[in-house]
């Protein structure tokens, strides 16, 4: 069975302006038997990137939820189509998050929980992948060694079933942290397989996520190689997405390895 659980809409404003329904029809055009889409959910902070577009707004979840219902429905016979949201784990605002994860009780086994925003020392919020110059910056000002701990401390929690029992149970791209790995120099001391072995012990499963491929200073899958093999040790379940924000990308490079 082919499935691409990981897959953005036009409701995120960094995404692209295609419609839900160009997704579905690139997915079909690939033999894609499941589909999963996870908009970003509306952010319980200030968006703190420059661009403030980060995730889709909370007037937009309505209807986000209604399209995607309208395009299971219609396209039943050839695809199933399911949405869930790609959830931010946000240190400090799990109270506001698990809010939000209340109204929307069906969407938390299709969602994901990730790591983008990290709280730091002085009570800032860093979005860690924004752009390459202002992963650097940071990495400079308070040292990467603290960078990384901060990030591994975040991702422990988050795998710590943060909203109790209606917490997604999905990490998403586990290692985003090395996202512009290429352009520092830095040795990573985070333990992942402590990462992993909670991951386990609390029945989390992980998003095989290929965007990582495309992007210039990194070029591979989260988890890399490493984490896969690590993981694979501990028969940690995996869920393949794309993470495509256009629908070109949808099924990107794991489509032709598959059956
Ligand atoms: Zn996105
Ligand atoms: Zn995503």
């Amino acid at each position: 069975m082919k499935i691409d659980n990981h897959v953005h809409t036009h409701y995120c404003p960094h995404g692209s302006n295609e419609k839900m329904e160009k997704y579905v029809k690139k997915a079909i055009e690939l033999g894609i038997d499941k589909i999963t889409f996870t908009e970003h959910a509306p952010l319980p902070i200030l968006d703190t990137v420059p661009d403030k577009d980060s995730a889709m707004n909370e007037k937009d979840v309505y209807e986000y939820l209604k399209e995607a219902k309208g395009l299971k429905a219609k396209y039943r016979h050839k695809i199933e189509i399911n949405a869930g949201f790609e959830i931010d784990y946000i240190e400090g605002y799990e109270q506001e998050t698990r809010l939000f994860l209340e109204k929307y009780p069906e969407t938390i086994e299709n969602s994901i929980l990730s790591v983008h925003f990290l709280k730091l020392p002085d009570e800032t919020y860093f979005c860690i992948d924004y752009s390459k110059e202002s992963f650097i910056q940071k990495g400079e000002e308070i040292g990467y060694h603290m960078l990384y701990s901060i990030y591994e401390k975040t991702v422990l929690k988050a795998l710590s079933n943060p909203y109790g029992p209606i917490t997604p149970k999905k990490i998403g791209h586990i290692n985003l942290i090395h996202k512009f790995e290429k352009s520092y120099q830095y040795k990573d001391m985070i333990d992942w397989v402590k990462l992993l072995k909670l991951a386990k012990k609390n029945g989390y499963i992980l998003d095989y996520n290929f965007a990582g491929i495309d992007k210039e200073f990194y070029g591979k899958t989260y988890p890399n190689q490493m984490i896969l093999d690590k993981a694979k040790n501990l028969n940690l379940k995996l869920e393949i997405g794309s993470d495509a924000h256009k629908p070109e990308e949808v099924g990107r490079y794991f489509i032709e390895r598959e059956d």
